[in-house]
């Protein structure tokens, strides 16, 4: 298996196949492998909610890094929307965070910081949306809140890819790395060798695999999430509905995903019944009209977890050419345009947009990042 190109990803989930499209639209030349089809892991049982935020005032650097990616969105749907004829269905839908009485925390712990949120009254919350039950503690407007349909949208990305010349290697799963002094060498793919400039690990929750021969570890690990799928034909609700860990997301066709566990089950991506009956229970107690929905299908998947919650983004400790960007958890479609402008910055020794210390691979120790939205 030869390749000459510039940049070779490992891992054609949302993650990889963003950071493609930046640097073949950049004129590099990639080739994208993934072991199996592309985009049919995590990325592809995401349930697609992208919060809100202002570049210009966000703080925190995983805020900021939310609220560059947000602002980006819907200039890159467009732009893959032109290019490919697919829309991924990116929708400004809005959110309502709704509280029940064992709630406690404050309305600017869940609203990133420049993104509106404003405390509603149960008389608004009913005129907004009169499907959802009433008798909720408080409940918050997040009018900027959007949602995406993943696999369209990976279907646009794997059709933009191909359009600028990515070479797109599905069924090639890497099963080592040769390095050579500082630098790697080659992807071991079967009895093959894929040979390139620079390398780009994005494996999601198996990126460990691939660097623990190498003699190090990111700690990242899969969380199963579990969701299940309701068809009611006709909307009940309009905007993402979110409640403590759990969410609804309503798309214009009258499915709502109701989301999402979060569990260690290893690489199990098993649903289960018990999981499965809390979220339709959930769904039916905020919204009583879903009783009588369809239930379409529910499935798992695995995101990739981090031990402090934020992803790994940079260059790896000691190997000049090999790039890690991987450990998005609950956040990788979100987070996933910036992670692609900035990854090809990266790797083109451009100017970078938003620094990446906060991110480097070789961080350790650090307190878990505030979980603002939990999708
Ligand atoms: C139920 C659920 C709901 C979610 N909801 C949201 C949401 O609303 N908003 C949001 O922003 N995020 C959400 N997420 C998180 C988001 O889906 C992930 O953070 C994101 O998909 C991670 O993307 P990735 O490309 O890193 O990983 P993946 O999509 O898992 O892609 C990794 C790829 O690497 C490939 N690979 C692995 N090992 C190898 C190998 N050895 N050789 C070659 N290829 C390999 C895999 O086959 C896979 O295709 C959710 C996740 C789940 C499970």
């Amino acid at each position: 298996m030869s390749t000459n190109a510039d940049v070779l990803i490992i891992g054609g989930g949302v993650i990889g196949l963003t950071i493609a499209y930046h640097l073949a639209r950049a004129g590099a030349r990639v080739t994208v492998m993934d072991r199996g089809d592309f985009g049919r892991e995590a990325s592809w049982a995401g349930a697609g909610i992208i919060p809100p935020g202002d570049p210009r005032h966000s703080g925190a650097p995983l805020e900021r890094l939310r609220a560059h990616s947000s602002a980006m969105f819907p200039g890159l749907s467009q732009e893959l929307r032109e290019r490919t004829g697919i829309d991924n269905g990116y929708l400004r839908s809005g959110g309502i965070e709704v509280w029940d009485s064992g709630h406690s925390h404050s309305a600017g712990e869940w609203c990133p910081q420049g993104a509106a949120c404003e405390e509603i009254s149960s008389a608004a919350l009913r005129a907004l949306e009169p499907g959802l039950a009433q008798g909720f503690r408080k409940a918050y407007l997040i009018p900027g809140m959007a949602q995406v349909r993943n696999p369209r949208h990976l279907k646009a990305l794997i059709a933009a890819c191909a359009g600028l010349g990515v070479e797109l290697r599905p069924g090639s799963p890497c099963l080592g790395l040769e390095v050579g002094g500082n630098r790697v060498r080659s992807v071991l793919v079967g009895q093959e060798r894929a040979s390139a400039a620079h390398f780009v690990l994005a494996a999601g929750a198996w990126a460990d695999s691939i660097l623990h021969p190498l003699g190090w570890r990111l700690g990242v690990k899969p969380v199963r999430g579990q969701i299940a799928l309701l068809n009611t034909r006709t909307p009940l609700v309009r905007h993402i509905i979110l409640h403590g860990s759990c969410y609804l997301v309503p798309r214009p066709d009258g499915r709502v995903l109701v989301g999402s566990t979060e569990e260690d089950a290893g690489f199990d991506k098993r649903t289960t019944a018990v999981a499965i009956a809390d979220l339709l229970a959930l769904a039916v107690r905020l919204v009583p009209g879903l009783a009588m929905a369809q239930v379409e299908c529910s499935w798992a998947g695995l995101r990739p977890g981090s031990p402090d919650g934020s992803p790994y983004l940079g260059k790896a400790p000691g190997l000049e050419n090999l790039f890690v960007a991987a450990g998005h958890f609950r956040s990788g479609i979100q987070l996933s345009a910036v992670t692609g402008l900035l990854m090809k910055e990266l790797i083109l020794g451009e100017p970078i947009t938003i620094p990446l210390d906060a991110f480097r691979v070789d961080r350790c120790g650090e307190a878990p990042a505030p979980a603002a939205f939990r999708t």
